[in-house]
C-alpha cells in the first residue's frame, strides 16, 4: 500500500506523527491482463476487502481514501474515523449523504463495532430513536449502504453483504461533510 503524503517542502514531508500529517491512498485495483473475475468479486463489499484498510493496523484519520465506484467508474474521496477506539456507532442516511455517530453510552442496545450477534428487533426500535439526516432524504439505518457520491449506486452494499458490517469498524463520511452527533 502506497500513501501519497501532502508536503509543501520538496525536499521534506510529515511523518505520520506530525500534526500536519495529510496523506491520500488510493483505492487497490487489479492489472487488466491479472484480472479475471477478481474486481466483479468485490463490488458492494467493504473497505478492508477491497485493500484500503487493514485489521492490525490503525489508519490515522489525516488518511483520507480515493475510491472508485464500480459501476460508474467516477472517483471520490472519503474520510474516515475507527468506532472501535472511539467507542461510537456510525449510521448511514439513505443517500449516504451525511452519517451519524453515536457513542456506545448514549443509547440503549446499540450493536458495537465488531459484535457479531445484531437483534434486528432491537436495531428497528433503536433506529427509530434517531435523529432525521439534516440533509438529503430518508432515514438512518445500521444497514444502510455507503454509496457513490455521483451515481448513489451501493459502494458497500451492507443490505446485500450483512455480515461484513460488523468488521467494516471505520465510520465514513464524503469528504468536507460534517458528521452528524446528536443521537436522538
Ligand atoms: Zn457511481
Amino acid at each position: 500500500m502506497i500513501d501519497g503524503i501532502i508536503s509543501k517542502d520538496r525536499g521534506r514531508h510529515p511523518n505520520w506523527r506530525d500534526k500536519d500529517y495529510e496523506a491520500i491512498r488510493f483505492q487497490p485495483f487489479h492489472l487488466s491482463n491479472a484480472d479475471g473475475n477478481l474486481s466483479k468479486d468485490l463490488i458492494g463489499k467493504g473497505l478492508f476487502e477491497r485493500g484500503v484498510y487493514f485489521s492490525g493496523t490503525v489508519t490515522p484519520t489525516s488518511v483520507r481514501a480515493i475510491c472508485i465506484c464500480d459501476v460508474c467508474n467516477r472517483s471520490f474521496t472519503v474520510q474516515h474515523f475507527h468506532g472501535g477506539f472511539s467507542e461510537n456507532q456510525y449510521f448511514y442516511s439513505e443517500d449516504a449523504k451525511q452519517t451519524l455517530v453515536v457513542g456506545y453510552h448514549e443509547i440503549e442496545d446499540i450493536p458495537n463495532q465488531l459484535q457479531k450477534e445484531v437483534d434486528e428487533t432491537a436495531l428497528t426500535d433503536l433506529e427509530s430513536k434517531l435523529l432525521q439526516p439534516t440533509r438529503g432524504t430518508g432515514r438512518y439505518r445500521y444497514y444502510n449502504s455507503f454509496r457513490c457520491p455521483h451515481c448513489e449506486v451501493p459502494f458497500i452494499d451492507f443490505e446485500k453483504n450483512k455480515e461484513i458490517r460488523p468488521t467494516e469498524y471505520y465510520g465514513l463520511r464524503h469528504i468536507n461533510l460534517e458528521l452528524q452527533k446528536i443521537a436522538y
